[in-house]
């Protein structure tokens, strides 16, 4: 089954997951919804490390990579 194959970035720390979200290009991952830290660490907490904090708005986890892939 194809979905989206993630990495973000947060202070010096990579964090990579595949889920099974499919992949419509990377406009939500860069500009939409999941740009924002507020989405994108509650995606690190669920897939990468449980203690990882739910954040506020803002920029501050970095998009390294977004792509489809096999899950
Ligand atoms: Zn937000």
């Amino acid at each position: 089954m194809m979905g989206t194959y993630v990495k973000f970035k947060f202070s010096d720390t990579e964090y990579e997951f595949t889920n099974d979200l499919e992949f419509h290009g990377d406009y939500i991952w860069t500009e939409g919804n999941f740009s924002c830290d507020c989405n994108r660490s509650s995606f690190i907490q669920e897939h990468c490390d449980s203690e990882f904090p739910l954040m506020d708005c803002g920029d501050t986890i970095e998009l390294i990579e977004v792509k489809e892939a096999l899950t």
